[in-house]
């Protein structure tokens, strides 16, 4: 009995890339990871499952990425594991299980798959791509500076930095917060049957801030008459965000002070920021591209010492989708047999091309092999593989000891000595 062939399809939300895109995310990731070399950041890497309680007790049980968004199962071992929904709480879970928290300062960046359950939509997947930066154990606002210049300049690196806008907020120090959460709290409840469901359950879970981060236009109606958390900081907290605003002033990194900004997870305290898209023509704020902040009470979180933290991560799909630069492409050469004749010089041909490939490769050049069925099936590969020169390969030219070179974007042949052949390619010695 047959089995009927069945397609199966990519699952919702996730995406397979082929050379095109992922040659420019691996350019952008490079360019991203140089910056942050520059900085003195070194590379981290952490498993992309971990524990499902590491998240519950990081992001909060009232956020959104843990009530709705994450790829929980059990193993065969009925252990509860999540996908990882973003990659700080890994980095920081890391640092505690090695023992790392007493010897920092660390300053990593990582990048990898990151899943949550959202709706797909314009740079919003299910399976994405982050890549982070953590500043682990030093505190105060120059380094809370440092980090958010590192953004800057990374964006500036693949030429973004005239399509976003820096948005910046405090959420101030603990005191702060709680004098906010209750008066915020106050104020909501007043107007509880106005708001959406969502900020309703925000309400009821104690989410209070979290309404402020609502996406729906009535919510931020209310939230215009809102007090503000501005109004509640400690001296302390407020002192620590004007030295930080005139740390970026003195940099000449210009930011808004956005006060309904406060991120979506529990750990985020002080500064927190965002790069946003700007809309090239209206100008209107499009889709977040590198968000993060200080979290100050991360590492106690999850068993260590008090330790100040701040970092942040970006998207590189929506880097990607803003940036049009692209990665350096190098002039493409194809080899082609012409095998004719009988069958023992079409095998020597054959094979001297393939010596020729190899030739050129170990001088750095990009060769594509063409070998096929007919010189109009070899020709139309090159132009695929979108080469500009053909290094025609037949008995003549293996007795000669030369390639007959085709330009093939000019009306142009040469005949070049095989000696010579790497060097013709050189773009001082192309005639
Ligand atoms: P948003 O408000 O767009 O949902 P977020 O606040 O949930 O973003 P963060 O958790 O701060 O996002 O993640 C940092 C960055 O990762 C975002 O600024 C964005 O560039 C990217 N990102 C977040 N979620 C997704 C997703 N589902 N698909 C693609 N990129 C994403
Ligand atoms: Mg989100």
């Amino acid at each position: 009995m047959s089995k009927k062939a069945l397609q199966v399809a990519a699952v919702r939300g996730t995406r397979d890339l082929w050379p095109s895109e992922l040659s420019k995310q691996l350019h952008v990731t490079k360019a991203l990871a140089s910056v942050a070399s520059r900085y003195g950041f070194g590379p981290v890497q952490t498993p992309t499952i971990e524990s499902t309680d590491l998240f519950h007790r990081s992001l909060g049980d009232g956020s959104d990425i843990v009530m709705k968004e994450m790829y929980t199962f059990q193993d065969n071992s009925q252990n509860s594991l999540t996908l990882r929904p973003e990659g700080t709480a890994g980095v920081i879970r890391s640092l505690i299980s090695s023992g790392l928290q007493y010897n920092g300062p660390h300053k990593v960046f990582y990048q990898g798959s990151m899943f949550r359950y959202e709706r797909p939509q314009r740079g919003r997947y299910r399976e994405f791509q982050q890549f982070g930066v953590e500043h682990i154990g030093s505190a105060g606002p120059s380094t809370d500076v440092d980090v958010i210049s590192l953004a800057r300049d990374c964006l500036q690196e693949i030429d973004l930095l005239d399509r976003v806008s820096l948005e910046i907020n405090t959420l101030g120090c603990h005191e702060s917060r709680l004098r906010y959460r209750k008066v915020l709290e106050e104020f909501l409840e007043k107007y509880r049957a106005d708001l959406s469901i969502d900020s309703q359950q925000r309400l009821d879970r104690g989410s209070v801030l979290r309404v402020l981060d609502s996406k729906c236009d009535n919510d931020q109606r209310i939230l215009e008459s809102a007090p503000r958390l501005q109004q509640h900081l400690s001296d302390a907290a407020r002192q620590r965000f004007d030295d930080v605003q005139g740390g970026l002033a003195a940099l000449g990194i210009a930011s808004n002070l956005n006060d309904g900004l406060v991120r979506g997870l529990d750990y985020y305290s002080h500064t927190v920021f965002e790069f946003v898209e700007l809309k090239p023509e209206t100008g209107a704020k499009g889709i977040a591209v590198l968000a993060g902040g200080c979290y100050d009470d991360l590492v106690a979180l999850l068993g260590g010492p008090a330790t100040p933290c701040v970092g942040w991560a970006a998207g590189i799909e929506r880097l990607c989708l803003l940036s049009t630069q692209q990665p350096p492409s190098p002039t493409m050469i194809a080899v082609v047999p012409i095998a004719a004749g009988d069958s023992a010089t079409v095998t020597a041909v054959r094979h001297h091309a393939l010596r020729v490939a190899k030739a050129l490769r170990d001088k750095g050049h990009t060769v594509h092999v063409c070998d096929g069925s007919s010189m109009k099936k070899q020709m139309k590969m090159a132009d695929t593989f979108q080469c500009s020169f053909a290094v025609l390969l037949g008995e003549d030219e293996l007795h000669n000891d030369t390639a007959t070179v085709k330009h093939l974007h000019e009306r142009q042949q040469h005949v070049v000595p095989l000696p010579e052949l790497a060097a013709y390619f050189k773009p001082s010695a192309l005639p």
